[in-house]
C-alpha cells in the first residue's frame, strides 16, 4: 500500500492481532474497514459525519477512488479520509485526538492504542 498523503510505501504493524498500515514519512495510519470498530468500538464507522472542509480529497490507497472527508467522534473534531468500501485514513496524532475526544465524553477507549501509535515516530515532526 502507498500512503494516500505522501505516496511512499507504508509498512504493516500489528496491534492486538490487527494489522495496521503506517506511513513512515507522515505518521498517518490506515484502518481496513471494520478494524476501527474492533479497536475503538465507541468510534464505529457508523458515526462518521460528512465534514465541511476545503481540504482536497485523497485517493483511497486500495481502490483509488477519491475518499470522503468525514468527521469522527462525539466532538466531531477529528477529520479523517474515508473510503466506504475499504477503510479509514488518520493523519498523524488523529487517533490520539479521537481517543481523547471519546474519553472526554465518558466513552470506553483503548488508551494503549493511542500510546502505541503515538510512540511509533517519537522523534519526527514533533515540536517538543
Ligand atoms: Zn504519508
Ligand atoms: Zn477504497
Amino acid at each position: 500500500m502507498n500512503c494516500p498523503a505522501c505516496r511512499v510505501p507504508t509498512y504493516v504493524v500489528e496491534y492486538q492481532e490487527i494489522e495496521l498500515d503506517l506511513c513512515p514519512d507522515c505518521g498517518g495510519v490506515w484502518f481496513d474497514a471494520g478494524e476501527l470498530d474492533l479497536l475503538l468500538p465507541a468510534a464505529a464507522d457508523a458515526q462518521l459525519t460528512p465534514a465541511v472542509t476545503a481540504e482536497a480529497g485523497r485517493p483511497c490507497p486500495l481502490c483509488a477512488r477519491t475518499m470522503d472527508k468525514m468527521n469522527i467522534g462525539p466532538g466531531r473534531r477529528v477529520l479523517v479520509d474515508s473510503c466506504p468500501a475499504c477503510g479509514l485514513w488518520f493523519d498523524r496524532h488523529e487517533v490520539e485526538d479521537l481517543v481523547g475526544d471519546l474519553a472526554g465524553h465518558d466513552l470506553d477507549v483503548d488508551f494503549a492504542l493511542a500510546e502505541f501509535l503515538g510512540g511509533m515516530f517519537p522523534a519526527k515532526g514533533d515540536e517538543v
